[in-house]
């Protein structure tokens, strides 16, 4: 049996990289116990997932076990030492997972989205200190998600975790959802004491792409790592394009370079050229206040003149100049459109 891994401390000092694994759903007594007894065997497995209550797009397909499945669940912590984790949409499910005492609790996207539904879980668990990871709303809204977090630690609850499963979009090939990494980042700037882990399963939809999306989650510096895993994927009832197999689940996990946060030697090398990047950063803010106070002027001219402040042959004059100087210099095309894009914007603001 393995020592049980402390959820509550790794929130407070998530240092070591998180990883939960499960079946998207527990189906049936044989298929959890079958999953979990291969995923325990999996050192780097921290936390094992698995859906009581599923949300469907539509009726009618497969809607969860029910609370039957949280005593399979009682039983296979308790035997295994493993931690256990299950998602709640309402008080009613929040009220089963804890009278089970299950070590963690999810909330998942589709409930995310709705300020109501929060509330009423945040109200259910309040007094309670038991870890709560929140997905992202299925929109790509950071303020509802920040919300969430508010109405929960509002209630008392100090152990909050984000997960990221990616946003639904028009167009978000090759992914399920598009994981709008910028998104994450920004909370991850606005709130450094909320760790935040990538789901990379919703994120990709398909198994094809999880060990390069794991990597990219790595890279960016993510906390951790949910990936759905079933014994026998093909025969999912629910998200079976998106499972692994615990097999395949282990190579993957074998298969990840997890980053340092420091080493001492690429620190001073840093440092140095932070410090470059410091003083040019610096450079451009005096050079875009200058820029900015010279076309006040221009705006001044033109207005005197009965001039309009747009004129568009300029405009296109200096930015295709602007892009060519920018692709003898190695420049993105994009990059130089977008900045003179919105400079030509400060400046028309300014003349207007
Ligand atoms: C899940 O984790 O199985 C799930 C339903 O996720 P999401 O809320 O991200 O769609
Ligand atoms: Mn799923």
């Amino acid at each position: 049996m393995r020592a049980k891994f402390d959820i509550r401390s790794w929130i407070e000092n998530p240092k070591e990289l998180l990883v939960i694994a499960g079946p998207c759903s527990v189906e049936s007594e044989t298929q959890f116990a079958d999953t979990v007894m291969q995923i325990k065997d999996i050192q780097s497995v921290n936390l094992i997932r698995a859906g009581i209550w599923k949300p469907r797009t539509r009726p009618n397909g497969f809607e969860g076990i029910g609370e039957e499945g949280l005593k399979w669940m009682r039983h296979l912590a308790d035997t295994t030492g493993m931690p256990f984790m299950t998602e709640v949409a309402t008080p009613q499910h929040v009220e089963q997972a804890l009278n089970h005492k299950i070590d963690a609790l999810w909330i998942g996207a589709r409930t995310t989205a709705n300020p109501f539904s929060i509330q009423e879980l945040a109200d259910s668990l309040r007094g309670s200190d038991i870890p709560v990871f929140v997905k992202n709303p299925i929109a790509a809204d950071l303020k509802l998600w920040i919300g969430a977090f508010e109405r929960l630690s509002s209630s008392g609850l100090k152990y909050l975790v984000a997960i990221h499963r990616g946003f639904q979009d028009v167009n978000s090939n090759p992914y399920r959802n598009n994981p709008r990494w910028e998104l994450p980042i920004e909370l991850h700037r606005l709130y450094p004491n909320i760790p935040i882990i990538t789901d990379i399963s919703h994120i990709c939809g398909c198994r094809e792409i999880l060990q390069e999306t794991a990597q990219k989650a790595l890279n960016l510096a993510t906390n951790g790592l949910m990936i759905e895993s079933h014994c026998e994927p093909e025969k999912a009832l629910t998200d079976a394009e998106q499972q692994i197999t615990p097999h395949d689940l282990k190579a993957l996990l074998e298969n990840i370079v997890i980053h340092k946060t420091n080493s001492s030697k690429a620190d001073a090398l840093l440092q140095e050229l932070r410090s470059q990047i410091d003083s040019i950063d610096d450079e451009l803010l005096h050079l875009l206040a200058k820029r900015s106070d010279i076309s006040a002027k221009i705006g001044i001219i033109k207005k005197e003149n009965n001039l309009t402040v747009l004129q568009l042959d300029r405009w296109n004059t200096i930015l295709s100049q602007h892009l060519n100087k920018g692709k003898t210099l190695g420049l993105k095309e994009d990059l130089v459109k977008s900045i003179f894009e919105i400079i030509h914007k400060d400046s028309i603001d300014r003349q207007l």
